[in-house]
């Protein structure tokens, strides 16, 4: 790929798969602002979370010029974008534009974040970017693309926060308003279908369910059923530090006697 370093690099990657509208208007709606690469799965990879694939070799196949489609995950598109394909180290990298929100407990499932964590882990600047409800013909990401926009101006010029990245999550019908927010929680009722294949064997089905949040003001959630814009700043530190501080009271006892 012969690239002009003026530009900055921008590597687009989604988990919906090459082919998804969503992809298609979000790389366009960056080109002004640097030189896009796509590198996409070739196929919808939705909810394979941070999967890495160490145990089968990746095929990247040039479409076109600046796309790449990847038998792999979000994940692996990342990781082999800028540590394989692409000719210099991106300045950012952008997963999505998803078709379906991407919220709460879900971003732990969800293959667009994974693949704006990745980034972050290699040191890049990311942010992954959810339309929040459908249907989904390429005119329904315009008012996306158009805040994918800013927000990669914005990281372009300003920089983002060490070990950080952006989850944006925008509304069906959005206004102007953006809202920096936090995780919000899921309500589980999810539903397993039990039923039977023409074979005779039973099978099983996740989901079906209708899944709700906790309505709490400052949550992503509460601001996109308002219409807003979500912006929630994300890191990898999984740990719960009011946690920590109430195990250091616990004591395992004595592990290995005798030793
Ligand atoms: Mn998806």
């Amino acid at each position: 790929m012969s690239l002009s370093s003026s530009f900055p690099l921008i590597l687009v990657t989604n988990d919906d798969g090459i082919q998804s509208p969503g992809l298609h208007a979000l790389a366009e709606g960056l080109r002004p602002l640097g030189d896009v690469v796509v590198v996409a799965p070739d196929r919808e990879r939705s909810a394979v979370g941070h999967a890495l694939t160490l145990h089968a070799p990746l095929r990247a196949e040039h479409l076109r010029d600046g796309w790449v489609a990847v038998d792999g995950t979000p994940t692996d598109c990342v990781n082999l974008g800028i540590h394989g394909l692409l000719e210099r180290r991106p300045d950012l990298v952008v997963s999505g534009i998803n078709r379906g929100g991407n919220m709460g407990d879900d971003i732990t499932y969800s293959g667009t974040v994974a693949a704006a964590m990745e980034a972050t882990l290699m040191g890049v600047p990311a942010f992954a970017i959810s339309l929040v409800e459908g249907p989904f013909p390429l005119e329904a990401f315009f008012p996306s693309v158009r805040v994918a926009a800013r927000v990669a101006e914005m990281i372009l010029e300003h920089g983002i926060p060490g070990d950080t990245f952006l989850n944006v999550n925008v509304p069906r019908d959005c206004g102007n308003e953006v809202v920096f927010t936090r995780q919000g929680k899921r309500c589980y009722n999810e539903v397993v279908v039990e039923n039977v294949d023409p074979r005779g064997r039973k099978y099983y089905w996740i989901g079906g369910g209708e899944l709700g949040f906790e309505d709490e003001a400052g949550t992503d959630f509460h601001a996109v059923m308002r219409g807003h814009v979500s912006i929630s700043p994300l890191h990898l530190d999984l740990t719960n530090y009011r946690a920590l501080g109430q195990l250091s009271g616990w004591d395992l006892g004595d592990l290995f006697p005798g030793d």
